[in-house]
């Protein structure tokens, strides 16, 4: 969501007439910090950068910085008072409205701290600049009507606000006019998506929809939650054909007693039978997760209950977390807060359960021929191996060798965003190698754009806020979803 967001900030800047500075320029004309209080420290990391940057503003009056994100959200003005060197704080409601934050910072010479406390725009409508040529971020809810115990979100990205399916699928296809492949639909609960419109089966018809697009190659989606998990989903995903057979599903914890505390409504047993509905249907299919190890009150039988749960599911990749207090958030103030060194050491058993269970389930590629999705920095020893590195249509990280079968390279004609089928000849816990000669490569329009330099805009319109800077562009005609 973040990452989206940032991609949002860029486009609106570029839009008023911003161009990004390069790596070496140490006295950009503006810095924007998009935090996150959802990750540990988010505060002292904000703090610590906002001080290294002070001589620098010193020295440089002109330089603008602006604090976005849920941590501005969550601290307001608080952050001018720590920080009095700091141009604009703005949250996560009204990102929008950073180009005239600015220009109003530095026509008053003073700092602007503007926080709402709901949204004024839908996110998505807003320009973007994306980071990807091949892959995007579509927004489909923002906000979050749960209420889970260790999380920040719903305090800080309100109550969920739904986009029109129509919206959805104009942004998908501009997205795809630009040669974009896949397409990973985005809310903090997508299961929960069409609760404003009072349709429980609109995520599935949107999965659906995305089946109709011509060119789009792959749809994805994060994150569904247990509870609102409905049967024509799993069979949504199972018979559109470009719907990747890849579910990230939280599970948190195994424990029905932790679930409780943690205020997730599900149990382990509705979690585990989703996960046999989906094998079911789609044997294929690579279901990941998050966990939280050492929640206030997690005895030993019910971390064992986790681990029986992880045994049981067969993930094939799983994002494991210490639990660490986050503040303002209920869970932060339970009695029985365990020691580090209790969660360190269940946190230590788990990793190893989960790595034993991903490698044996890796291992059962080792001879399947896999379609690879070539991405930029996927493969941080590819140059060493002489590999190149991408994702398989099930999530799969695979590193593969780019010799032909007579042995010279294809390293320079194959492309991030071109389609390569490779066969895995090597399974490690989190990724997969293929050191054949690809099977097949297919030149794309995304690596053309990749090989050209050019990234996908979805341009957008700036609803209900005055905008300053070049006058915005019209939308593009394929570009509906700046249109409303
Ligand atoms: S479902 Fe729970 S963990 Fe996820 S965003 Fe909502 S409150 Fe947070």
């Amino acid at each position: 969501m973040n990452v989206h967001d940032s991609e949002r900030i860029s486009g609106l800047l570029e839009q008023a007439g911003y161009v990004r500075a390069v790596p070496a320029d140490d006295t950009p004309d503006i810095v924007v910090f998009n935090t996150c209080a959802v990750r540990e420290n988010a505060d002292n990391r904000l703090y610590g950068n906002l001080g290294r940057l002070r001589p620098v503003k010193d020295k440089h009056p002109g330089m603008q910085i602006a604090v976005g994100g849920c941590l501005a959200q969550k601290d307001r003005g608080e952050i001018v008072r720590k920080a009095p060197w700091v141009d604009v704080v703005f949250g996560t409601h009204n990102i929008g409205a950073l180009p005239v934050l600015l220009e109003r910072a530095r026509h008053n010479a003073a700092a602007e701290v503007e926080i709402l406390e709901s949204l004024d725009v839908f996110p998505s409508t807003l320009p973007t600049r994306r980071e990807s040529t091949y892959a995007g971020w579509v927004s489909i809810s923002v906000g979050c009507n749960n209420t889970c115990t260790f999380c920040i979100v719903p305090a800080l990205r309100g109550k969920e606000k739904d986009r029109r399916p129509g919206d959805i699928l104009s942004e998908v296809r501009a997205l795809v006019d630009e040669g974009v492949l896949e397409v990973t639909l985005l809310g903090q609960n997508v299961n929960s998506y069409g609760v404003e419109f009072g349709d429980r089966y609109a995520f599935g018809k949107l999965l659906r929809a995305c089946g109709d697009i011509d060119g789009l190659e792959r749809v994805r989606f994060t994150s569904p939650h247990p509870k609102d998990f409905t049967d024509d989903v799993i069979a949504a995903m199972a018979e559109t054909p470009n719907v990747c057979h890849s579910l990230h599903m939280p599970l948190q914890s195994g424990s029905d007693n932790v679930l409780r505390a943690m205020r997730r409504s599900y149990r382990s047993d509705r979690y585990l039978g989703i996960i046999e509905k989906v094998r079911a249907a789609m044997p294929d299919a690579a279901i990941t997760t998050d966990i939280i190890v050492g929640f206030p009150g997690e005895t030993e039988a019910d971390f064992q209950r986790t681990l029986d749960v992880v045994r049981e599911a067969r993930f094939s990749s799983a994002f494991t977390f210490q639990y660490s207090k986050r503040p303002g958030t209920p869970a932060a103030t339970m009695d029985d807060q365990l020691p580090k060194q209790v969660v360190q050491e269940r946190y230590e058993r788990l990793v190893a359960c989960v790595e034993e269970i991903t490698w044996a389930e890796n291992k059962r590629l080792v001879g399947e021929t896999v379609e690879v999705l070539v991405a930029v920095g996927e493969g941080r020893k590819d140059e060493r191996t002489g590999r190149m590195s991408g994702r398989a249509r099930d999530g799969r990280l695979v590193h593969f060798a780019t010799q032909a079968p007579g042995g010279e390279s294809m390293a320079d004609q194959i492309r991030p965003g071109d389609i390569v089928h490779t066969t895995i000849t090597y399974a490690a816990p989190h990724h997969l190698n293929a050191d054949g000669a690809p099977v097949s490569h297919r030149r794309t329009r995304a690596g053309d754009a990749a090989e050209a330099g050019r990234s996908p805009r979805t341009p957008g319109v700036l609803l209900g806020l005055p905008t300053i800077g070049a006058p915005p562009v019209a939308p593009a005609p394929t570009a509906g979803c700046a249109t409303h």
